[in-house]
């Protein structure tokens, strides 16, 4: 049983804000995926999670407890970071083996400890190797298994993926997500980017400059953005952004008149997802305006024309043919609109 409560929890360092009332319960077994840009706090919450960094303001609960003048050691949490840190003389069994020797677990009990969690990362094979006679992968992995064995309440991961080259990471992501499922440990998961969060997380917790902007299921977040920040940070391509005017339940801004809105008047940021619209026949659609680039996916050509300033893209068939600076119309059903006011960028309804 891991439960973890974080009461309002802040961290300051003078006058600047690292973290701001982070207030969230998050449920034994869950994985929880902290996403957001470069320094939004992400890596300051799971340090004070951990016990790396002290809170500045507010309570974090483990279990009931509260933790925050607990020592690191006495938390029964395990962390994994992009570097692996390895001991670079020990083998990967001996690596392994480590956090159980620091720990004064019972000797007899180490064989098994290590052979069991080595085989969950598939690092049997490579037991007797030492660190500089393994890929970045298995590198990792041993990082995994060192974090394993301890058979902590709760791990910590710290952008674990982010040293993998692509292939790698789609891999080793997989086998993230099923230790996690077998293991059914409470996961605290780091990470900038996005694709990670949405395979990995039961809820994302995404953050800006400190602030929690939304707390969602993966699906809730991509469907239901709490605003025009979470909206472009979530897929891929981001949602579609256009500033304009909305009047009489009709969004207006340079090529684009989107009629049957229901929304009061006044400035607003009307948002789609690429793949909800679709090209229209000879400019009968609500966007048309000429090709600013056309990029072909394999599966589909990604159409996309400048709207005030912004580009703003549609999904065609991976047969559509035209050029750039053809005109091309595209059709946006009112029901696949997102609105957000246009000052805070909060979403409407
Ligand atoms: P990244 O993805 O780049 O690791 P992050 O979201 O994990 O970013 P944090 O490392 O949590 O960000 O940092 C949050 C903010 O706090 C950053 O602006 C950072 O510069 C600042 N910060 C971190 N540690 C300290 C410190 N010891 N003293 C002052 N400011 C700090």
């Amino acid at each position: 049983m891991a439960e973890i409560q974080l009461r309002n929890v802040g961290k300051r360092w003078g006058n600047f804000v690292g973290v701001d009332n982070f207030d969230l319960t998050i449920a034994d077994r869950e994985f929880l995926v902290l996403l957001g840009p470069s320094g939004c706090g992400k890596t300051t919450t799971m340090r004070m999670i951990a016990g790396l960094e002290d809170a500045s303001d507010g309570e974090i609960l483990i279990d009931g407890k509260v933790v925050n003048d607990l020592e690191p050691k006495d938390r029964d949490v395990a962390m994994v970071f992009q570097s692996y840190a390895l001991y670079p003389n020990m083998n990967v069994y001996e690596n392994i083996r480590f956090p159980l020797k620091v720990r004064g677990i019972a000797p007899e009990e180490h064989d098994e400890r290590v052979r069991r969690a080595s085989a969950m990362v598939e690092l049997d094979e490579f037991l007797h190797r030492k660190p500089a006679e393994l890929s970045g992968g298995q590198r990792q992995r041993v990082a995994l298994a060192r974090a394993i064995v301890r058979e902590p309440n709760v791990f910590l991961m710290d952008e674990p993926l982010s040293n993998l080259d692509a292939k790698l990471r789609v891999s080793t992501r997989a086998q993230i997500k099923n230790l996690s499922h077998e293991l059914a440990v409470t996961t605290i998961y780091v990470t900038h980017d996005q694709i990670e969060a949405m395979t990995l997380a039961d809820r994302v917790v995404v953050m800006k400059q400190g602030i929690v902007q939304q707390v969602g299921s993966p699906t809730d977040i991509y469907d239901m953005p709490a605003n025009t920040f979470v909206a472009s940070f979530i897929g891929s391509p981001a949602m579609n952004l256009m500033e304009g005017e909305v009047q009489g339940g009709t969004f207006r801004t340079e090529h684009v008149e989107i009629p049957g809105l229901s929304a009061p008047d006044g400035p607003m940021t009307l948002g789609f997802r690429a793949e909800d619209a679709g090209i229209s026949e000879a400019r009968t659609g609500q966007i048309t305006a000429p090709i600013y680039t056309l990029e072909l996916l394999g599966d589909a050509t990604m159409i996309s024309v400048r709207v005030s300033g912004a580009l703003v893209s549609v999904k065609a068939d991976k047969s559509f043919r035209a050029e750039i600076g053809d005109m091309v119309s595209f059709s946006v059903p009112v029901d696949i609109c997102h609105l957000f006011e246009a000052e805070s960028g909060a979403r409407l309804g």
